[in-house]
């Protein structure tokens, strides 16, 4: 298996304390913003969530059996109301800008999905939002900063750290790869295809680990030989961005799907 997260580290203390994302993108492109990909905008911020839903339904019974393993079963059927009504609400008014689309995610994750994900997602789709301010497209490095704000917000709601199995066990080494893969001007679809085989590497990872964080914690020992849910449905967060990330800014000559509406 090749391993995608090796070379991680240094990126790690940036996305852990937050403090280079107010607004920088220092280290990424800073020097000149030639980032040439034409940008990432509401259109694809939208086909990411819409494609969430889509996996999440398509997985909920293999994310729920996880967390019947180790927790109460509940964290497909979580997701599940939650995306949908993302979904719900997208098809009734798309926000005109990746900051508010993500904002929008956020929020109705915070409102719809109980349990410990549902604020954790929620919060780090909005603080990703936030990150993102009102930019009708941003590029590759702005979505790099957005996803590390996320993450650092996850971290200072549970205060989990890597090794305690949990949805961080997943998206940490994604985000060493996507910083990565845009620190060597990787394409959009490339770096993000290398985020998601990392956070599914991550996922696995956990299969071995002792939770120290969330329901399956309670188990102790036995919590050991199972996949974390929540690093599950991360793997699958990350690998429907890369299904967006292809269908939109990765084809050729056409960056951008924006339906033909107008705005709104
Ligand atoms: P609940 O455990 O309340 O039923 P879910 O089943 O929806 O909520 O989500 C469980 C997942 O939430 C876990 O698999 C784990 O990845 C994540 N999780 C739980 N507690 C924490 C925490 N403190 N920090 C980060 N992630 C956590
Ligand atoms: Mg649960």
């Amino acid at each position: 298996m090749s391993d995608t997260n090796g070379a991680g580290g240094a990126h790690e203390a940036n996305a852990a304390n937050g403090t280079t994302r107010a607004g920088t993108t220092r280290g990424l492109n800073g020097a000149g913003g030639t980032t040439g990909t034409g940008g990432l905008d509401a259109a694809l911020f939208a086909a990411w969530a819409e494609e969430i839903a889509a996996a999440v339904r398509a997985d909920r019974d293999r994310l729920t059996a996880l967390d019947s393993a180790i927790g109460d079963a509940d964290h497909g059927a979580n997701l599940d109301r939650g995306f949908t009504a993302v979904a719900e609400a997208l098809a009734g008014g798309r926000p005109d800008t990746p900051g508010a689309l993500l904002s929008l995610v956020g929020n109705t994750l915070i409102r719809k999905v109980g349990g410990a994900s549902g604020p954790l997602y929620g919060m780090a789709f909005r603080e990703a939002g936030k990150a993102l301010g009102d930019a009708p497209a941003v590029s590759l490095a702005d979505l790099d900063e957005a996803l590390a704000a996320g993450l650092a917000a996850i971290r200072k709601l549970g205060s989990a750290t890597e090794g305690d199995k949990t949805m961080v066990d997943a998206l940490a080494p994604a985000l060493r790869a996507l910083t990565q893969a845009v620190q060597e001007g990787q394409d959009p679809a490339e770096a993000v295809g290398a985020a998601a085989e990392a956070a599914l590497a991550g996922a696995q990872a956990t299969i071995p680990m002792q939770a120290r964080k969330g329901r399956a914690s309670y188990l102790g020992p036995r919590s050991v030989g199972h996949e974390d849910p929540g690093a599950a449905s991360t793997a699958l967060i990350v690998r429907a961005l890369h299904a967006a990330v292809s269908r939109t800014a990765g084809a050729p000559g056409e960056t951008s799907r924006r339906a033909p509406e107008g705005p709104a």
